[in-house]
């Protein structure tokens, strides 16, 4: 088949009798971040590629395997955003928004591009809602964020959910532990894959996120960074517990959570659900204390999460969660003849001024077709305009659920509908009420 007749690998298109789902979600995470206050900031799609190598980390997956990477006509290396806190915070730096008060609290929704094997919850192209708070060090911080990760989850229907929390100390703790690290994976070097004994002298951290079985197996038995912590991370990491305690939220101390990217510190934190198979973190996040120094602002102590739109889809999805319908038409107005078909479009065009989802025939349909056509969109009333009703300015308004006709004026559709679709509202309300 021509390549002109199919999305690329990886890729998936939202078509329009599922977008709706997608708009309640999103709106319902833009309004949970609004009430912790998040503000949106949108950035670009892509970003000069050594934004994502000075903050992801160019010993980490991301880069070094997973990045749409190309230089454009003026021969910038360009990068297409696989996530999108080094953009935000890029932006950030930019625009100078920390020298207004701190906390900064924004918030984004957008499109992510990592060249991955594709498979269920791991795609090409997928869409990320996520959070940064910036100048914020103490540790209620932390147990905020990860409460707005929790409301958002359950705003949006997600009812089962896990949150396992862990802490990777600070670059200083963490020497004792890199080297506790490498001599362990030393002894082991010839089970590596080619990529971590890449990794073992530069970041041996990254190895523990590495995606092989056999490096998988060999870290199930490797020192864990929260038996090195210094005192300070630490006590950061008790209090963090405490807040979490306190906001009435249930976390398991997982100690083998490190993230993919390069730039956490301390806290870090996934959600994981049970039911959506292999892929199965929903939302990863954490405190990057270090981000904003190493990509040229002053040392700002900040934090975040990024939570995988897609595979909050398919949880939703497997614990039928409920989910708002489908929106339909509010009146179909079918027409008879030329002179009927104008006074359509006069009504039409002052019903969607008064707020109403109206449609009528624009394909010269005959009646029957133009009946059949309003049946099929779901239309809630119809409306059939013919020379009588013309006439007399008045027609039946037909409630399609019902099959119940009334008589009503012309003149007062918009009163009459209004009221129509109340009626039915409050009926569907009461039959689901009593069924
Ligand atoms: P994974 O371990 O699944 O590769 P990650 O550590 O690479 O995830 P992050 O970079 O922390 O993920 O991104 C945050 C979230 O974005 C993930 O928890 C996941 O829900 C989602 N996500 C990441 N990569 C993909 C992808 N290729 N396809 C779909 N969702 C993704
Ligand atoms: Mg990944």
């Amino acid at each position: 088949m021509a390549e002109i007749n199919r999305a690329v690998k990886g890729t998936n298109d939202i078509l329009p009798s599922f977008v709706h789902k997608w708009q309640f979600v999103e709106s319902s995470m833009l309004d949970t971040a609004r009430l912790f206050g998040f503000s949106e900031i949108r950035v670009p799609v892509f970003e000069h590629t050594e934004v994502f190598k000075r903050s992801v980390g160019d010993t980490t997956d991301v880069v070094q395997k997973e990045m749409y990477t190309f230089d454009d006509k003026g021969g910038r290396s360009i990068t297409l955003r696989p996530e999108l806190t080094a953009g935000v915070i890029r932006s950030v730096l930019e625009n100078g928004l920390t020298n207004g008060p701190l906390p900064l609290k924004v918030c984004y929704i957008g499109g992510c591009y990592r060249y991955e094997k594709p498979q269920a919850g791991r795609l090409r192209e997928f869409h990320q809602f996520g959070v940064e708070c910036v100048g914020a060090a103490a540790p209620n911080a932390d147990a905020e964020v990860i409460s707005l990760a929790k409301q958002v989850l359950t705003n949006i229907g997600i009812e089962k959910i896990s949150l396992e929390i862990n802490s990777i100390g600070c670059p200083e703790c963490r020497k004792k532990y890199q080297e506790a690290l490498k001599d362990y994976f030393r002894k082991n070097i010839d089970t590596l894959c080619a990529t971590c004994r890449d990794r073992l002298e530069r970041n041996p951290m990254r190895i523990l996120d590495c995606k092989s079985p056999v490096c998988k197996e060999l870290c199930e038995n490797a020192p864990v960074v929260i038996d090195y912590l210094c005192d300070e991370c630490e006590e950061h990491f008790n209090e963090v517990k405490k807040h979490l305690d306190w906001a009435g939220i249930t976390y398991t101390v997982n100690p083998h959570i490190v993230r993919g990217l390069d730039y956490y510190t301390r806290t870090v934190f996934e959600f994981v659900s049970g039911d959506i198979g292999a892929q199965s973190t929903v939302c990863g996040g954490g405190r990057y204390d270090g981000l904003i120094a190493q990509m040229g602002g002053q040392p700002t102590p900040s934090l975040g999460f990024a939570m995988g739109i897609e595979r909050l889809m398919m949880v939703l999805e497997a614990q039928n969660a409920d989910m708002p319908e489908a929106p339909t038409c509010d009146l179909y107005i079918a027409s008879m003849g030329d002179n009927a078909s104008l006074k359509a479009t006069a009504l039409c065009n002052s019903l969607r001024e008064d707020g109403f989802s109206v449609q009528t025939d624009i394909c010269a349909k005959g009646l029957k077709a133009q009946m059949k056509f309003a049946n099929k969109i779901g239309a809630k009333f119809t409306l059939v305009l013919g020379e009588d009703e013309l006439n007399n300015n008045t027609a039946k308004l037909k409630n399609m659920q019902s099959g119940e006709e009334t008589e009503i004026a012309l003149s007062e559709l918009s009163e009459e509908l209004l009221s129509a679709l109340n009626k039915s509202a409050l009926k569907n309300l009461t039959d689901s009420i009593f069924n």
